[in-house]
């Protein structure tokens, strides 16, 4: 059985070295759907659910929507989104250092590993960058 909930949140990013436009500084209003995929809970206050959506939110907002809303994320390997890190921690600016290039698609590596290090039973997870684009990763 699986079940999904969504988020959203707003980040800005840059892909440095990018041949279109997204090698500026820009910003998303993200929606991720977090699916979790387990056997119903049999008996007690949570019979017949996967998990609880309570616990659900709970769980994506202390390990994605926290960190990452209104956050400059950006690749700590880049030299220039660092240098550009650097500065908005200098003014106490809210930033989100990632090991590696902040597309749709790796974003969506980090967040599945962020929540099944949590402890969550996650099966994917699907990031919307915009209304019309998204990527999606999931493990078995
Ligand atoms: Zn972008």
């Amino acid at each position: 059985m699986k079940i999904t909930k969504i988020f959203t949140f707003d980040s800005s990013h840059m892909l440095d070295g990018h041949d279109g436009k997204c090698q500026n500084l820009h910003g998303h209003t993200y929606r991720l759907e977090v699916t979790v995929a387990d056997s119903l809970i049999q008996g007690g206050a949570k019979d017949g659910m996967v998990m609880d959506f309570t616990d659900l939110k709970a769980i994506v907002k202390q390990e994605i929507t926290e960190p990452f809303d209104h956050a400059f994320i950006y690749d700590g390997s880049n030299e220039r989104e660092s240098q550009i890190a650097a500065l908005l921690e200098g003014w106490n600016m809210k930033t989100l250092r990632l090991d590696r290039r902040t597309t749709a698609e790796n974003m969506t590596v980090e967040m599945f590993g962020r929540l099944k290090k949590a402890g969550l039973k996650v099966c994917s997870v699907k990031l919307w960058e915009t209304p019309t684009s998204c990527a999606e990763y999931g493990e078995v």
